[in-house]
């Protein structure tokens, strides 16, 4: 071959014909003729033999449909034809493959070359290789969709999939499942066992789960610790319901997780779902709800763990308030709609002043004595009557209603037990009970507004005794530390309320500086019935005794129940059995009678 003379390189076809041969792109030309045979390639630079493995003697002559293959996309194939057709540009991604039958996927770029006429006489297409932009792109997509702690699918693609397979449902008739699936107290372990090792239980709970799986079923992680499982095309309910349960199972099965033996339980809400009329998100709410229903019923309780960690022998005592699952029904949308009524009522009830406290007397079993009194929140409806807390204080709780209902509460308590100390004088003067919700624990200033009541109240602080679950106590054991601190340093007393329903370390007990155990009345309701609660008291009760704390028995409403305690040596309790929580006018009747009687319950009510 000649080469081109240095006047004959400066002329424009050379100068083009050198470009071709120097530019990364691909290129070709092809005739206009899209009829059958199609067009036909008339030209390929050396990028095109370079990206595609062809000699350009192979390709000119042919068609460009060579470059396709079973995985090139038809629906992009249509739209080009479509395009081209109209002698307009196409502009867009095509899987092709080499001469050597491997895949790229290129970014066309396809116009026509017109005549001076204006007709069309060929296209001209440059092709680049994005193969590894493809590559980042799905990297990024995988990165987009999935946890990275886990690896499992994250909430964007749980719901894609979900679309999914109830658009198929709407096609053919069938069944799919969500299941919501939350573990039980896992801000526990992350607190008292670190973050690491909560992420090591995490990936290991995902692996678990897919391991109780179809392969073609998908688990998501779409919160800290709640999962979510769809199920496609399932038999009936049963079948879900199998599932939950054989998750449940595995879950069960002890962990180790930051060099500690562990066992964790879950509770499961379930929602099936027929067709695609309701959006995926409405079922994952759903799943939430029967979720947080099944939370509530189960209700899990640790007395036996506590117990295990004191050394104290259970021998034949079994577990209870297992985890457990809860089928949706739409009887729970209403009560979530209720929860939302409730809170705007609320809001006007504490301006209303419909609020009253009823005080329950805390008994000396020894003396028959009123010891104390605790203080019960009640609102009073205009229409429907007297509410009890356990229906508007878990929503006072979560629009923080609760802080200021919790201090009108305090405050009326102490003003009241002050009246009644001077009324009713003793030697070992009344002391108020007053309940505080987790929201009012975790107040930036509640010593202060506590110090505050006291002063303008004139009560003893001594004679004030702050009631704290055993949840919120053990939910975050180093803040618990400071702000019991804080509260004992006003010398107010400290209780922890429905003690056995939480995860309590024993090594914090003792260190919490507490004055009172209030053992949960699900324990005291078994006393005299099943062998397990017996154990399970009498181990509280000389728990407390070994750490030089009051031990108060809740709930008690038989003759039955109470001399069991007192067999166990247990020196105060309540319920039912000496008196439901009475309003203020019946309180003082009472008082009179324990002042006048030595005694509201004499010893023959006693023993
Ligand atoms: P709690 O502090 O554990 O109170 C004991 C609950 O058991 C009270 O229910 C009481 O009426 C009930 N009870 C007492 N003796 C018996 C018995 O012999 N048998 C049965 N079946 N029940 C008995 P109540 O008044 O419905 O209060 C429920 C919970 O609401 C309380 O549990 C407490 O956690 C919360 N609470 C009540 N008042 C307040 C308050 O002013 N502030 C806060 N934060 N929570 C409150
Ligand atoms: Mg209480
Ligand atoms: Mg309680």
């Amino acid at each position: 071959m000649n080469l081109p003379s240095r006047q004959q390189l400066e002329e424009p076809e050379y100068l083009l014909a050198d470009a071709m041969r120097l530019i990364r792109e691909a290129v070709l030309i092809t005739t206009a003729q899209l009829n059958p045979p199609g067009p036909e390639i008339v030209y390929v630079n050396e990028g095109f033999c370079r990206m595609t493995g062809y000699a350009r003697e192979e390709v000119v002559g042919v068609t460009p449909r060579i470059l396709q293959g079973p995985k090139t996309d038809r629906v992009q194939l249509d739209r080009l034809r479509r395009q081209l057709s109209l002698g307009e540009p196409f502009d867009g991604e095509i899987l092709n493959y080499r001469k050597d039958g491997s895949e790229y996927v290129i970014e066309w770029y396809i116009v026509p070359l017109r005549n001076r006429a204006g007709e069309i006489t060929h296209w001209i297409a440059s092709q680049r290789d994005v193969t590894e932009r493809k590559a980042v792109e799905e990297q990024l997509r995988y990165q987009i969709l999935h946890d990275p702690l886990t690896g499992l699918p994250n909430r964007v693609l749980f719901i894609e999939r979900l679309e999914h397979a109830l658009s198929l449902a709407n096609r053919n008739p069938r069944l799919n499942a969500v299941l919501f699936v939350d573990l039980d107290d896992f801000k526990v372990v992350n607190d008292s066992l670190g973050h690491e090792a909560g992420d090591d239980l995490l990936v290991q709970v995902a692996e678990r789960l897919r391991a109780s799986l179809r392969s073609e079923d998908t688990v998501a992680r779409i919160g800290g610790d709640e999962f979510v499982v769809l199920l496609e095309d399932v038999l009936g309910a049963s079948y879900v319901t199998d599932v939950a349960e054989r998750i449940i199972e595995r879950l069960r099965e002890t962990f180790v997780a930051g060099g500690r033996e562990l066992t964790i339980t879950c509770s499961i809400g379930i929602v099936l779902a027929a067709s695609s009329r309701e959006p995926a998100r409405e079922l994952l709410r759903k799943a939430d709800i029967a979720m947080y229903e099944a939370k509530r019923k189960g209700k899990t309780h640790f007395a036996r763990e506590l117990l295990r960690k004191a050394d104290i022998a259970m021998s034949g005592a079994k577990g209870r308030g297992r985890a457990r699952y809860q089928m949706f029904d739409p009887g729970m949308n209403a009560r979530t709609l209720k929860r939302l009524r409730l809170k705007s009522a609320l809001r006007r009830a504490l301006v209303r002043e419909e609020f009253v406290v009823h005080y329950q007397p805390k008994v000396s079993l020894k003396t028959g004595n009123i010891l104390g009194l605790e203080a019960l929140v009640r609102w009073e409806h205009p229409e429907y009557g007297l509410v009890p807390p356990s229906e508007f204080i878990s929503v006072a709780e979560d629009t923080g209603l609760i802080v200021d209902i919790g201090r009108w509460v305090l405050k009326e308590t102490c003003v009241q037990v002050r009246l009644w100390q001077d009324r009713f004088p003793s030697q070992s003067p009344l002391q108020a009970n007053v309940n505080l919700s987790a929201r009012q624990f975790h107040q930036p200033d509640l010593a202060g507004d506590i110090a505050e009541v006291l002063e303008e109240t004139n009560l003893d602080p001594q004679n004030l005794e702050l009631e704290i679950t055993e949840t919120v106590v053990m939910e975050d054991a180093r803040a618990t530390l400071l702000i019991l601190g804080a509260l004992k340093s006003l010398g107010v007393r400290l209780a922890i309320d429905d003690f056995g329903t939480g995860y309590s370390s024993l090594a914090y007990l003792k260190r919490f500086s507490v004055d009172t155990l209030k053992i949960d009345r699900l324990f005291v309701a078994g006393l005299g019935e099943s062998a397990e609660d017996e154990v399970i008291v009498a181990a509280m009760i000389g728990l407390a005794r070994d750490l030089n704390l009051t031990a108060i028995p809740e709930g008690v409403e038989t003759f039955e129940q109470l001399r069991r305690l007192r067999e166990l040596r247990c020196d105060v309790a309540q319920g039912f059995y000496f008196s439901k929580p009475l309003p203020t006018e019946e309180v003082g009747a009472l008082l009179r009678r324990n002042l006048l009687g030595g005694g509201s319950w004499g010893s023959q009510n006693l023993s």
